[in-house]
């Protein structure tokens, strides 16, 4: 027997269409290029979206044509993310921090239609043209008439102003309805290792992980709230922010182009955010500038931090010097992107000092809607002990089954879990904490050791700012730890004294066999440590 309730497709126009109706003057704030500020409310991001919808019409885009985007967080960004989702095709969010080809690729790959480009983007389309033009038709600048670039299309390629195709629009339209299954937008992973891959949301996958997002344990987005997210729109949607605050009605400040630490603290003041999110880079280059300025974070009260580990130095500088909580969520693209967030459960609320800042390091609890387990080289499970470590696999209605242009299913074991790639541990209580990348751990005479903790000792050294560990092969133990690392500006590393920390926190077998210090270290687009660079430069280093 069915239930006798009413049946409503959970639609991406809905959290709009909520957002305008219940907090329409709810503040949607972005920084310009031109860096100043545009301030409006949700009424007018829907009324905004229509119209857009409207103008992309008259570009001839219709359902499950996808939309590409080249650009920062603000305002008409964000009215791309609803217009083209709402109208039933598909926002394509392009990561412009990667290389020419691969954007090329991808842009081909999922075949855009057109592409909403940023001022700071728009030499890239002349380097991308030629290499794009069999499916991109229109390029759309987002920006007014008056600052408009000079472009240089493919032949056949037309390009538009923004603000001048919306003005010769109207907003006469009525959001559709349709199975809320549709595809609502695409993202493709960094490309850590190979091409990058299409990450294909759903309304119903966005809808369902905005309300997960929202709830109390993790962003806990009351309409009281402002939150700034510095990670880009361009990286799996934000961490979903733009939707959750529509749905919430917490103010959205959204940062533009400029994300250095002291402008980062004027926005944070100015706007009295009290939450902000973004990776782990940002929130030194940001610690940085308040200890040099000796400025003070007025309004803000927690760090969300995420993409990559949590330096221990993030925590407590944080914690100590400003009165703020750093909070860490773990997720991927693949995951929309967010799969745990570390909040405390009732045993955790008495932390305090070093068991507080150790507790901080976990990724957290599984989001509730979705699953997790860990497993060893056979697949059978592990136990929740906080000491075995596997592979990890999750499972749920927000988590891809399968990679753009592949078969549904496709990237799921026979039970329907998608492997992570990440390597963890999961304690009594569910608190989830990596040890590392699958393909990062490193197998010494057939035990594994983790990449991850030894870099975050590897930071606590005072002249350390960055550590990259990995596996280099050797000639008896199969592969060896080697430590890379950067030093401070200024300072100097001594490497035996690196060495030192590790001290009676790690077993003997654990320790590096060496410590190399280097001027810097390779990241990814998303900035990421790229280690697959490195194991190429120095997987034999032990073995000469
Ligand atoms: P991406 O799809 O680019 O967001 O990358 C996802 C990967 O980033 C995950 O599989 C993890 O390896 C890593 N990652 C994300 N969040 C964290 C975190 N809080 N701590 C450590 N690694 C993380």
């Amino acid at each position: 027997m069915l239930g006798l309730m009413q049946s409503q497709n959970l639609l991406i126009s809905s959290i709009l269409k909520h957002g305008a109706r219940h907090h329409a003057s709810a503040p949607v704030v972005s920084r310009t290029h031109e860096g100043t500020m545009h301030r409006y409310g949700w009424a007018d991001v829907e009324r905004r979206a229509r119209r857009l919808v409207r103008a992309m019409e008259k570009l001839g885009i219709g359902q499950s044509d996808r939309a590409g985007t080249l650009a920062w967080n603000a305002y008409r960004h964000l009215e791309v993310y609803y217009a083209a989702s709402g109208m039933g095709a598909i926002c394509h969010t392009i990561n412009p921090r990667l290389h020419p080809d691969d954007i090329a690729y991808i842009i081909n790959h999922a075949s855009d239609r057109v592409l909403f480009v940023d001022l700071s983007f728009a030499p890239l389309i002349d380097v991308l043209a030629d290499r794009i033009k069999d499916c991109v038709r229109d390029v759309v600048m987002l920006c007014d008439a008056a600052s408009m670039p000079e472009v240089k299309p493919a032949p056949g390629m037309r390009v538009h102003c923004y603000d001048t195709i919306m003005e010769a629009s109207d907003e006469d339209y009525i959001w559709p309805d349709f199975d809320e299954n549709t595809a609502s937008a695409l993202c493709y992973t960094s490309g850590t290792t190979g091409r990058p891959k299409g990450v294909l949301y759903s309304h119903r996958s966005t809808f369902l992980h905005a309300y997960a997002a929202s709830m109390p344990d993790v962003l806990c987005a009351r309409a009281s709230e402002r939150i700034l997210p510095v990670v880009p729109m361009f990286h799996v949607n934000a961490w979903g922010i733009p939707y959750a605050c529509a749905l919430t009605g917490a103010g959205l400040i959204l940062p533009g182009r400029h994300l250095d630490g002291a402008s980062l603290t004027t926005l944070l003041n100015d706007e009295n955010v009290t939450l902000t999110c973004g990776v782990p880079t940002i929130w030194m280059g940001l610690l940085q500038h308040l200890r040099t300025s000796g400025e003070k974070l007025t309004s803000v009260k927690r760090i969300m931090t995420g993409g990559s580990a949590t330096p221990p130095l993030l925590v407590e500088a944080f914690r100590d010097e400003q009165g703020v909580n750093v909070e860490q969520g773990w997720g991927m693209t693949e995951l929309s992107p967010v799969g745990t967030y570390n909040a405390p459960k009732e045993a955790q609320l008495g932390l305090e000092g070093a068991a507080f800042v150790k507790h901080a390091l976990k990724q957290g609890r599984i989001l509730a809607g979705i699953d997790m387990k860990i497993v060893d080289g056979n697949g059978k499970e592990l136990p929740w002990d906080g000491e075995a470590f596997g592979d990890l696999k999750v499972k749920g209605p927000w988590i891809a089954s399968a990679y753009f242009g592949d078969e549904p299913g496709s990237a799921l074991d026979e039970d329907g879990w998608f492997a992570t790639g990440d390597v963890s541990t999961i304690d009594p209580d569910g608190f989830m904490e990596i040890t590392d990348r699958s393909k990062d751990v490193i197998k010494s005479g057939g035990e594994w050791i983790s990449s991850i903790a030894l870099e975050n000792i590897a930071v606590s050294h005072p002249d350390v700012l960055e550590a990259a560990v990995i596996a280099s092969r050797h000639p008896k133990w199969d592969e060896r730890p080697l430590l890379l690392v950067t030093p401070k500006p200024g300072r100097s590393i001594d490497a035996a004294s690196v060495l030192k920390v590790y001290e009676g926190q790690v077993a003997k077998w654990w320790l590096p066999d060496a410590v190399l210090v280097v001027d810097e270290l390779p990241h990814t687009a998303t900035g990421k440590l790229q280690k697959t660079t490195l194991r190429a430069a120095y997987k034999d280093y032990y073995m000469t």
